[in-house]
């Protein structure tokens, strides 16, 4: 047997950022498996006693490594609790404007029922390990002896698992879950569901699901902070002459009176019409980029209406240019 290991992580076969209920689990599992009435090894009295030392040490939050442990309240909280689940959620633009009730779907972990948790579970049995002789030690490259990766330094294999776990202790219950996602939330906002994560048991609280928000991409709307932008295209014709144009918004169609112009690309902004607002955030604004069209395939009614209507614009062109007009009077054109 290896000279035993001070560090309680090693002990325990757990990483230094370990939850409580990672160390519980880890320790119930080798507690099961060195306990001195269960086992016949001659070191399981001396290796029990050193499981249950490296557990109160780590639970009592002794960390002789010094790993850095974040000293926030946040951490002090999740101590008390189960781990947390985040998932991502994704609704739609209309979805997330205006708040929407969703079922989701995901798994969470409980104990497993036949092993309790301990991943062990029937008949055990015992063979020692093949790569280090049941020694728990090897030779490396430089013919140093260090613990044999294979048994993790035990130098055997204890075989009792489970096989309604397969040994993870652990059991993935379906959950189906109805949430309410309040109006107003932008991408990456976060909902939190407590006591929807990892289940708790008699010592831990059960952990709290977090649902980060993705808004699926929309044919027409782009959204850029809380404003909504989009491109609209607009009869060239009205452009220039001005009137009522539809505009379709998050909330419906609001009717927009666009004053005469030039027949240019240009933007519209209607203030507030945009995403909702929610908490201090007010509403954004409905961001339209006009585009104008012009028309391409006439009807003979369409030409003609077009030709009176630029007939009637040529009226003008004394006035529009100047310098032709004089051209033609001085050559007698017209
Ligand atoms: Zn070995
Ligand atoms: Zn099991």
């Amino acid at each position: 047997m290896q000279s035993m290991n001070s560090d309680p992580h090693d002990i325990l076969g757990v990483s230094p950022g370990a939850t409580p209920a990672e160390l519980k689990r880890a320790y119930r599992r080798l507690a099961m498996r060195w306990h001195p009435d269960r086992s016949d090894h001659p070191h399981a009295t001396e290796r029990f006693k050193e499981i249950g030392a490296a557990y109160e040490r780590l639970l009592a939050g002794d960390d002789p490594e010094g790993e850095e442990v974040d000293a926030a309240p946040e951490e002090t909280e999740a101590a008390a609790r189960a781990a947390d689940i985040r998932l991502s959620l994704e609704i739609s633009l209309e979805e997330a404007a205006a708040g929407c009730r969703k079922t989701i779907h995901y798994a969470r972990g409980k104990d497993c029922p036949t092993c309790a948790g301990t991943g062990e579970h029937g008949l055990s049995r015992t063979r020692f390990c093949g790569a280090c002789h049941g020694s728990g030690r090897v030779h490396d490259a430089k013919r140093n002896l260090v613990r044999c990766e294979e048994c993790g330094g035990r130098g055997l294999f204890t075989e009792r698992i489970c096989k309604d776990c397969g040994g993870s202790g652990r059991e993935l219950a379906d959950v189906s879950l109805d949430i309410r996602v309040p109006h107003g939330m932008l991408p990456g906002d976060e909902l939190r569901l407590v006591g929807q994560g990892e289940p708790g048991d008699d010592e831990l609280k059960a952990g709290d699901l977090f649902l980060s928000i993705v808004i699926a991409p929309h044919p027409l709307y782009q959204l850029r902070g809380r404003d909504v932008h989009f491109r609209m295209p607009v009869s060239a014709l009205a452009m220039m002459a001005g009137g009522d144009i539809d505009v379709p918004s998050l909330a419906g169609v609001i009717c927009h009176g666009l004053a005469a112009g030039s027949a240019e690309r240009r933007e519209l902004r209607l203030v507030g019409k945009g995403y909702p607002g929610r908490g201090k955030s007010h509403a954004g604004d409905l961001v339209v980029e006009l585009m104008p069209v012009f028309p391409s395939k006439l009807s003979a009614r369409q030409r003609k209406l077009l030709l009176q209507a630029n007939a009637a614009l040529l009226d003008d062109a004394a006035g529009a240019l100047p310098e032709i007009a004089d051209w033609r009077n001085a050559h007698d054109l017209d």
